[in-house]
């Protein structure tokens, strides 16, 4: 495994306007890292006076840069992704310290959130505006205008690829952008407002606002703050939601999911077997991508043998990382107690598994697969967010998808199979923003777009691609019309 290395990073504060600012607020937050179960930074638990402060200082920084070319913002785009890459090492240590992840799989986060850097570095040929002749003499002129200054509250799970989805977008659009990390994983976004200055964004342009709950309200109630993007678990999407749309706020909310991989016995079963691994227990199934119900179609035995042997030598820190938490590793656990007294058969079970050596006050917990799990389930209906994968059997592919569509989220849905018919068949009919055929996780690519459908997200279109920029923009429309003839010019002629 990666050596992750303990290091205390001491008090942090918030950072506005190009520089680190100390919080008006004596309240901290200890953020710890779950490979060691120890304190490795200390965070302000920030106010609604840094929030303010904050704001101010985006709103001064407003003008100048929305009255930039687009093209020179997206300069700034092109920089950072060049610094990104080149710091990619640095950037993955922190997240793997304070979040858990492997060092490998926080990379590949990093990568998936530069994609959106990319992605926005092509905004001057995509908001070139429209124009076209309306009537007789009249033309109607339609742009793309940044609202002011607008915010992003992000989850613990993939604390750099999710601010990314985010910033860049919203800044090359030419808004002004204050970002509330996850109180549990912020070292990473640090980074990210550094390499954003590296880059060119003039002071002001991002600010971080540490904090918790007094933060966020105090995003969804700011009467200068314009928009505001959300991730994170449903329960708290909905009241983000409610409450910045209640302040005449736009906004988007991403919440949690519970998906489901349909498996019919046709399935090509190596490439089933590490699909369904890959899915369930990648990040510690800490992602909201992950699909922790396998709902089997008649016989799919020789698929779950296989993909039980293969995750027996799924190794911590290795193949899968730590849980977030202490309080979440006890939540996790109490899923599977409750599952096997109701009667769950435990093909592996992750409760004993061994820490790697150099971690052992770390939260870890191993692989765990429950087969004839039934549809009411707690584990089969809640969104467990660890390494534990439900297996449910059903008849047929109708009483399968019954399964899948019955949960109220609706991030993602996959299946598995050879047959073009059963997969057009589940794509047609699976209520989820995010099919997957024979693709356990299937986040689209930029430009395609991420968001999902019902209760995995609140607000109207999707936080990435065209439909991102569209979130961070106003339409402006100019009808003009220029007088045929005049005295005055007519001298010209
Ligand atoms: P969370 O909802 O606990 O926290 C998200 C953010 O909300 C944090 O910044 C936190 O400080 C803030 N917050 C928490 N409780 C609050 C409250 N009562 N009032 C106001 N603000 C509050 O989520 P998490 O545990 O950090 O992240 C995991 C969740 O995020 C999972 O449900 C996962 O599915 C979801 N998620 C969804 C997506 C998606 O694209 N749909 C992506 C990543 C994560």
């Amino acid at each position: 495994m990666n050596k992750i290395m303990f290091q205390n990073y001491g008090t942090q504060s918030n950072w506005v306007n190009g520089k680190y600012h100390p919080s008006y607020s004596k309240k901290t937050i200890s953020i710890i890292s779950p490979y060691f179960g120890k304190e490795i930074a200390t965070i302000p638990e920030s106010n609604f006076a840094d929030l303010d402060f904050a704001v101010k200082n985006a709103q001064a920084a407003f003008p100048a840069w929305s009255g930039l070319n687009i093209r020179d913002r997206a300069e700034v785009m092109f920089n950072l992704k060049s610094i990104i890459e080149n710091n990619l090492d640095e950037m993955a240590e922190l997240i793997a310290l304070d979040n858990g992840k492997t060092v490998a799989d926080a990379k590949g986060s990093i990568l998936r959130g530069k994609e959106v850097v990319e992605f926005a570095t092509s905004l001057p040929s995509m908001l070139r505006g429209d124009s076209s002749p309306v009537g007789s003499g009249i033309t109607c002129t339609m742009t793309q205008e940044p609202l002011g200054v607008v915010a992003g509250i992000t989850p613990f799970n993939f604390p750099a690829m999710v601010p990314l989805w985010m910033i860049p977008l919203a800044i090359t659009t030419g808004n002004c952008f204050i970002l509330k990390p996850s109180e549990q994983t912020p070292l990473s976004t640090f980074k990210l407002a550094e390499y954003l200055k590296e880059a060119g964004l003039p002071d002001g342009v991002f600010n971080i606002v540490n904090g918790a709950r007094e933060v966020v309200e105090g995003i969804c109630d700011h009467p200068d703050i314009k928009a505001v993007a959300f991730v994170g678990s449903s329960t708290v999407a909905k009241i983000v939601y409610a409450r910045s749309a209640a302040n005449g706020k736009r906004a988007i909310c991403l919440g949690g999911a519970k998906n489901h991989m349909i498996v019919v016995p046709d399935a090509d079963q190596d490439s089933t077997a590490k699909g369904l691994l890959a899915s369930s227990m990648g990040s510690a199934g800490q992602r909201c991508m992950a699909a922790s119900v396998a709902v089997g179609v008649a016989n799919i035995d020789p698929i779950i043998d296989q993909l039980v042997e293969e995750a027996r030598n799924y190794k911590l820190g290795v193949d899968m990382g730590t849980i977030v938490s202490k309080a979440a590793l006890d939540r996790i656990t109490n899923y599977i107690d409750e599952a096997e007294k109701m009667g769950a058969k435990i093909l592996i079970d992750g409760r004993n598994a061994t820490p790697p050596e150099g971690y052992e006050n770390g939260y870890w917990l191993g692989a765990t697969i429950l087969d004839h799990v039934e549809p009411d389930w707690p584990s089969a209906t809640d969104e467990i967010f660890g390494p534990v994968l439900s297996i449910i059997r059903k008849d047929n592919l109708e009483d399968a998808m019954q399964v899948e569509n019955g949960n109220q989220y609706g991030n993602a849905a996959a299946v598995f199979t050879t047959s073009g018919q059963v997969a057009k068949t589940i794509s047609e009919s699976a209520s989820a923003g995010m099919i997957g055929i024979n693709i356990g996780v299937p986040v689209p690519r930029e430009p395609y777009s991420f968001g999902g459908w019902n209760e995995s997200k609140y607000g109207h279109g999707d936080i990435t691609g065209k439909s991102g920029v569209d979130f961070w923009t106003n339409l402006k429309k100019v009808t003009a019309r220029w007088p045929e003839s005049t005295e005055a010019w007519k001298k010209y002629f």
